[in-house]
């Protein structure tokens, strides 16, 4: 990078550029085991009990959106991230931006959102701060929110525990909340009324945790999509996958969407979604338990892990060929969460 460089967009994408901003504009200075190992969470030990931790920022416009808002969706997101650990979080801080003008009733709205949010999850906020900017100098309202889960000691789900062999599943339709937004901010509406799919994962997690011990790596798709969490998995993890187009499971109205506005559902953010890998003895199981559960009805096992091609993502495509599936290249929708 050069010192005359600027930030882009294109580095809060979630994609290729933010990676390399991680890579190399954080890490070398922050540098430590925790952080490097860039997981939904850092695990460690305090006093013998294992802890998450996670801290997400969501800038989401529309701030109002069918399926939710950005307080729920600060809720969820690192109720999430906290929860790919294979964590039961617990506890959650909760930071506001907040732009002078902006409405009291909305603020309100938000908050009690917020709460619904945090007692649907089992989680407790318990600190907070507020910060009010001048008018112009932020948009409507920014929310930070941090999370602390605990860990059970048998547990060790990570990004870098994929196994040749695994079973890929997905826990639903993909792209549904990427769509939405875009679709508000386009002024589009479609005849099947698409949602957020924006949710907290820990009691389906839970479910699967509790149905199989042979759980490897679990990973929220948000920023950058099915492809993008994929990819990371594949590099950290030193092992290829191999997807198959036809089984990722997609809402028609989605599917419609995309092509009229000519996005790939693959790469569009997921707010109630996680990909798992399973050591494939246990992939009937674990996707029974996870299509018996609300937020897994529509999972689905839609790839292997194999030994070719480390580091890489291929897709067999509906008609047959065989297409590389990088990371997010650009941003495709700036403040999608
Ligand atoms: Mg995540």
């Amino acid at each position: 990078m050069k010192k005359d460089d600027t930030i882009l967009l294109d580095h809060g994408s979630g994609g290729r550029a933010s990676h390399e901003l991680v890579t190399r504009v954080f890490l070398p200075e922050f540098k430590n085991a925790l952080l490097e190992s860039l997981e939904d969470s850092a695990v460690f030990e305090v006093g013998g009990t294992r802890l998450a931790f996670s801290t997400d920022t969501y800038t989401v416009d529309p701030i109002f959106f069918p399926g939710g808002d950005i307080g729920s969706l600060a809720v969820h997101g690192t109720v999430n991230d906290v929860t790919m650990r294979g964590a039961e979080p617990l506890y959650l801080s909760v930071g506001f931006i907040i732009e002078e003008g902006f409405p009291m009733t909305d603020l309100e709205r938000i908050i009690k959102s917020m709460k619904a949010a945090a007692e649907a999850a089992g989680v407790q906020i318990i600190a907070g701060d507020t910060k009010v900017v001048d008018r112009g100098s932020a948009d409507k309202i920014f929310i930070n929110t941090s999370g602390v889960g605990v860990v059970k000691p048998d547990v060790n789900i990570s990004g870098k525990n994929a196994q040749v062999g695994d079973a890929v599943i997905v826990s639903g339709t993909v792209g549904d909340h990427g769509v939405t937004i875009l679709s508000m901010r386009e002024g589009l509406s479609f005849e099947a009324p698409i949602q957020s799919d924006s949710a907290p994962l820990n009691g389906l997690a839970s479910e699967m945790m509790a149905a199989s011990d042979n759980i490897h790596a679990m990973r929220d798709p948000t920023r950058g999509g099915l492809a993008t969490t994929l990819n990371e998995i594949a590099l950290q993890s030193n092992v290829g996958i191999e997807l198959e187009e036809n089984r990722i499971p997609l809402r028609q109205g989605v599917e419609g969407a995309c092509e009229l506005l000519g996005l790939d559902p693959l790469y569009l953010a997921n707010e109630g979604k996680l990909i798992t890998f399973v050591a494939p003895e246990d992939a009937d199981k674990v996707l029974a338990c996870m299509k018996a559960h609300r937020y897994g009805r529509d999972a689905a096992v839609i790839g292997t892990v194999v030994a070719d091609n480390p580091g890489r993502v291929f897709m067999k495509t509906g008609i047959g060929g065989t297409r590389i599936l990088d990371m997010l290249a650009g941003e495709q929708l700036p403040r999608i969460c």
